[in-house]
């Protein structure tokens, strides 16, 4: 009864505190600004499917690919144990499930157990990675402090959760031998019996009872760790990898979206039709976050940290400052800033928001960054949950240079060419002259 009451209380403190948590990230979505038109259903569900489920693009590096995979597929199914577990705390029973669904019972645990092991290996083969061969990618400058220690934290949760689940399942076995009656068989667990039988055979019943129940607790409070921490971490792409991937950017690559009210000026200065029902803008492009499509703050949220854009990124390479990375992991932690601080005013009649606290993704992100990157889209193509970094810059240089006049000095000669000639090159005659001869 106590564990009951217990395992209530704790279990409503956590979701409790979790719900807050991720409520403040839904806010920090809706910062950005809305976007009235999605479309393309089937074409979004595919690409979901194959990118956040599938998880096409992590195997363009085969190792971490696998061993990713490992842990995906392992945290996935261990649920299905945290689901009994949870069942069992708030019922007082004990393997709600075992005796249910027949040798079922026994074939999943086992297949759990396996997948375990599995991921356990991938956990230590990441760690290594990370702290002993410190493979270039991780040891950015974007990732000192808090990102790297929040990777190192969640696979050492994971290692608790994998001994755990093998400590419970093994104390399980060896009762189960000792009084029948009491813990009624649920057929053999072979990793974990095999694996702890040397160590738990020998102990008193009493203290066989304490380990299973000292690692059943351990392995729920792992999970609900879990829940709590997500919010706080790049891990948060568990989750949101779905819907990032299924609202990603479907032009093609390359394609850049026109300002309609500057179009309108071009298209004017060309003698060409104007487009109809274009809005007068009183600012271009993005200062700060309310200035941002929602669906960038969501890929800000979902990007794994793991460094496949800037290590792909020729500015980075060639040693500038530019790392696509450190904008999309800025993006974010404007918007939390933002929520954390209260810093927003939304106004329902234009379903606008505004930033309050004088500060804008301009105090985070340089000119240096962003006038380094060429455009190229590599970091869009190599980042495995189809996230966007380049459109966030094109949308702050297009503020810095058309509302602050800023910009590198040695672009000015292109763009009077653009306004006088219609063209990057300073030609003597109009375009359309030149065009035509
Ligand atoms: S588009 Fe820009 S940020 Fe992305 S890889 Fe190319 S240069 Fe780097
Ligand atoms: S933007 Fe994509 S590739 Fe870059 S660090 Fe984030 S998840 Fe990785």
């Amino acid at each position: 009864m106590v564990q009951t009451i217990a395992f209530i209380i704790i279990s409503f403190l956590a979701f409790s505190f979790a719900y807050k948590k991720y409520k403040a990230i839904y806010q920090a979505i809706t910062l950005g600004k809305r976007q009235s038109q999605i479309g393309q259903f089937s074409l979004r569900l595919k690409n979901m499917l194959l990118f956040a489920l599938g998880q096409r693009k992590m195997f363009t590096r085969p190792v971490a690919g696998v061993f990713h995979l490992f842990i995906y597929v392992a945290f996935i199914i261990t649920q299905l144990e945290a689901i009994e577990i949870f069942a069992d705390g708030f019922l007082g029973y004990h393997r709600l499930f075992a005796g249910k669904i027949g040798v079922f019972y026994a074939f999943i645990i086992n297949f759990i157990e396996a997948l375990s092991v599995l991921a356990l290996i991938a956990t230590l083969v990441f760690l290594i990675r990370r702290n002993v061969i410190k493979i270039k990618r991780f040891q950015n400058s974007d990732l000192n402090g808090w990102p790297a220690l929040d990777a190192n934290l969640i696979l050492l949760g994971e290692i608790i959760l994998v001994t755990s689940i093998f400590m419970m399942n093994g104390a399980e076995q060896v009762l189960q031998l000792i009084k029948p009656e009491t813990y009624h068989p649920t057929g053999t667990f072979y990793l974990s019996a095999n694996s702890t039988m040397i160590w738990l055979r020998n102990l008193p019943f009493d203290w066989l009872q304490f380990m299973e129940r000292l690692f059943w607790w351990s392995h729920y409070l792992v999970v609900l760790g879990f829940l709590v921490y997500l919010p706080y971490s790049k891990h948060l792409h568990i989750f949101l990898a779905f819907p990032t991937s299924f609202y990603s950017d479907l032009s093609p690559r390359g394609q850049m979206s026109n300002i309609p009210a500057i179009e309108n000026e071009v298209r004017s200065m060309l003698e060409l039709p104007l487009k109809e029902n274009v809005e007068t803008l009183e600012s271009f492009g993005a200062k700060d976050i309310n200035d941002l499509p929602w669906t960038t703050i969501l890929q800000s949220f979902s990007c794994t940290e793991c460094g496949r854009c800037t290590s792909v990124c020729p500015a980075n390479i060639t040693g500038k400052k530019l790392s696509p990375r450190k904008i999309v992991m800025d993006i974010r932690d404007r918007a939390e800033l933002i929520v954390r601080t209260n810093a927003f005013k939304f106004d329902s009649s234009t379903q606008a928001t505004e930033v309050t606290d004088g500060f804008s993704l301009f105090d985070q992100i340089s000119a240096e960054e962003l006038y380094a990157c060429t455009s190229c889209n590599a970091c869009v193509e190599a980042c495995p949950v189809l996230i966007n970094p380049l459109q966030p810059i094109l949308e702050l240089r297009r503020y810095d240079i058309l509302m602050n006049s800023g910009g590198p000095q040695a672009w000015l000669p292109m763009f009077n060419s653009l306004e006088n000639n219609q063209s990057v090159w300073a030609m003597s005659e109009p375009r359309t002259q030149w065009i035509q001869n």
